[in-house]
């Protein structure tokens, strides 16, 4: 009988898709074949795992999952559960369950694992994604048409004589310390341990062609400038029964008219009259959420800054939001008509126009202090 999937993940029935996600991430990690080479057990428990993921972390298959047990996936009418997933398509989950793999926990499982043979990986694939501020503080679903080298259709391919499917060559040649044996990716399949049978016209000399296609690349909240995105498995095509390469996407911050990010945070540059400052005011600002309104009291100094809190980017590691930080700044007229004149000289010796620090609003530097507390 079918293990339940819950049991395998350490959940019961209910996990919440965090803690599904959470269980799975542990066991990844714990039982990843790059941590255990060579234990088939450990290799065991890494399947299982992904084959639980697989069904209760997706809403629907979980949904048919939690009402029909096991039997919701048999028959194949479902469109599949998850039974005959081999690890390239365990490694291509990782996107979502690793944040698209930024900066990659895991590298190198191109070829190798598993203990047969060996399997050569499509070369990467890497684009530019341009992301407004608005785009990056919520996350966005991005659409980009790739060009991807792909199999041909009709291309077939066979063991290679050469090296009988292993991708090595062993040479042993006579030295004066005895015989050596060494062994080297064989030349003729470049390792992969096939050749080329038969390829349409149009195929390059590995059956491939290249063919347009729509990637949807999901790029979460709070990325910045310079990251990379990994998509895996929608780079390149490696022939024979190699893995595709990864799409590999460079995140691109476009400049905002009116905000600054700073981390999280972002800032929002004010300026209001003598006239607002004095008599208190409300203005319309940007967000990366839509315009909001905020109140300026009466009184308020130049250089005070107004806090407003979650209305900056999501931390791209699930720590909440950062905030908007609105710098006030008060306009001095640069030139003043002759009432105007008498009216500031008249007011030059009025006590409410006398500095009074301690009286106002925090300084300057206590702002500062309150800004990194
Ligand atoms: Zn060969």
């Amino acid at each position: 009988m079918k293990e339940d999937y819950y049991e395998i993940l350490g959940l019961t029935k209910g996990a919440s898709s965090a803690e599904i996600k959470k269980a799975y991430r542990k066991m990844a990690i714990k039982y990843h074949p790059d941590k255990n080479p060579g234990d088939a057990k450990a290799e065991e428990m890494f399947k299982k795992a992904a084959e639980a993921y697989e069904v209760l972390g997706n809403e629907e298959k979980k949904a048919r999952y939690d009402r029909y047990g096991h039997q919701a996936f048999e028959g194949g009418g479902f469109g599949g559960g998850a039974g005959g997933m081999n690890m390239d398509d365990i490694f291509s989950q990782f996107g979502d369950i690793f944040g698209g793999g930024f900066g990659g926990g895991f590298s190198g499982f191109g070829g190798g694992f598993g203990g047969g043979q060996r399997r050569t990986k499509g070369s990467n694939l890497r684009i530019r994604v341009s992301l407004s501020l608005e785009e990056i503080a919520n996350g966005v679903e991005k659409k980009i048409k790739v060009k991807r080298k792909v199999q041909a259709p009709g291309t077939t391919y066979k063991t290679c004589s050469t090296c009988n499917g292993t991708g090595q060559v062993t040479r042993v040649t006579n030295t004066i310390l005895g015989r050596m044996q060494t062994a080297s990716p064989c030349n003729v399949c470049g390792g992969s341990g096939q050749t080329i049978d038969k390829k349409p016209e149009n195929a390059d000399v590995h059956g491939l062609i290249t063919k347009e296609e729509t990637v949807s690349i999901k790029i979460p909240a709070g990325v910045e400038d310079g990251m990379q995105l990994k998509v895996a498995g929608k780079g390149n095509d490696a022939p024979g029964n190699g893995v595709p390469g990864d799409l590999l996407v460079a995140i691109d911050e476009k400049e905002h008219a009116s905000l600054q990010r700073e981390g999280d945070n972002l800032h929002y540059d004010l300026y209001i009259s003598y006239s607002e400052a004095a008599l208190g005011s409300s203005r319309e600002i940007d967000t990366v959420s839509g315009k909001v309104r905020i109140k300026i009291d009466e009184g308020v100094q130049s250089g005070k800054i107004l806090r407003l809190r979650g209305k900056g980017i999501s931390n791209l590691n699930g720590y909440g939001k950062g905030d908007l930080l609105v710098h006030v700044n008060v306009w001095t007229p640069k030139t003043l008509n002759k009432e105007q004149r008498e009216f500031f000289e008249k007011m030059a010796n009025d006590d409410n126009f006398q500095p009074n620090p301690e009286k106002s609003d925090k300084s300057f530097f206590e702002k500062v202090k309150d800004m990194f507390s």
